[in-house]
């Protein structure tokens, strides 16, 4: 039943290739072919389905703020939340408007100021941000070898004059525990992570497991797993997450990558990848293939 579904939303998807555009203010971004869709889904029984692209790896870019925010929690789910606040920011998610106005508080860890925080305090947290983030990924996916792209990185470093801004606004408000140039290297290699749709289906596979593994190790507990979605559903596709809300009904998070990652709790984790995004950053047919996933299975939260 599956992989009929997966044929026939292969099919809507193909229909929005040709819409919206890469990111091109990360230029290595925009070398990228537009062309490409996959899509990965991991039930929780344990089978992994598969159609077009899901096996061609992609720059992961914000999905990774899923990942940071579910390690800090696993280890201090209080102090997070004085720096960081849970809120829908409406506002696109590299602004820096919001963050000054509201004196240095991002609105939510899964924009870009947000991330930063959530970052800083992993890395204060662990010792090292990139390998508990590493550690994670890899045992998730069965992939020893999945990494930053230096490239990727080096062109985000290169071009980040605005998140460095923002870093340094943090850090004026007290709100960064660790240097500036440390916290902006986590995140930028953070982002240039280089994974494929069924990669990132299995890592994330905990969010729809109550918190649990694959293998059975627990990263958080039920509630925190609850928490985690429900911030995706809100705020995980920036100011457009009520239009994905009610196009899709499920937990997501978007990067400019292209990737979308959704969950349906107690079911599967989904990954879909189309490079070519609209205005919010959110891939196009990454939205249509999920608003049609959903449709077809009647899969949604509500
Ligand atoms: N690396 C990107 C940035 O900092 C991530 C943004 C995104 O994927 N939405 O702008």
């Amino acid at each position: 039943m599956m992989d009929e579904v997966l044929r026939d939303v292969h099919a809507v998807a193909t229909e929005s290739l040709g819409q919206g555009s890469v990111a091109d203010y990360i230029p290595s971004l925009a070398e990228v072919d537009p062309g490409q869709f996959g899509m990965a889904v991991a039930i929780n029984d344990g089978s992994v389905h598969v159609v077009g692209d899901a096996d061609v790896s992609f720059s992961v870019q914000s999905i990774s703020k899923v990942f940071s925010l579910a390690l800090v929690m696993a280890e201090d789910n209080e102090h997070i939340w004085t720096r960081v606040s849970r809120e829908p920011s409406g506002n696109p998610f590299n602004s820096l408007l919001q963050l000054d106005q509201e004196a240095g508080k991002p609105r939510n860890p899964f924009i870009n100021a947000g991330a930063l925080v959530v970052t800083d305090q992993l890395h204060a947290q662990t010792g090292s941000a990139t390998s508990a983030m590493r550690e994670l990924i890899r045992n998730g996916s069965g992939n020893p070898d999945i990494d930053g792209d230096p490239a990727v990185a080096r062109s985000e470093r290169t071009h980040g004059n605005r998140i460095a801004a923002m870093a340094h606004l943090l850090a004026s408000y007290d709100n960064l525990e660790c240097p500036v140039e440390t916290v902006l290297d986590e995140y930028f290699w953070q982002c240039s992570l280089s994974m494929t749709c069924r990669e990132i289906a299995l890592s994330a596979s905990f969010l729809s497991r109550n918190g649990v593994h694959a293998d059975g190790t627990r990263l958080l507990t039920a509630s925190e797993t609850k928490r985690v979605n429900a911030i995706m559903l809100t705020c995980g596709t920036y100011d457009a997450a009520g239009e994905f809300a009610y196009r899709v009904g499920l937990p997501g998070k978007s990067g400019v990558g292209g990737g979308i990652l959704a969950v349906i709790p107690g079911r599967c984790t989904i990954c879909v990848w189309s490079p070519a995004l609209g205005t919010s950053g959110n891939s196009v047919a990454g939205v249509a293939a999920l608003d049609r996933f959903t449709t077809l299975t009647g899969w949604s939260v509500f």
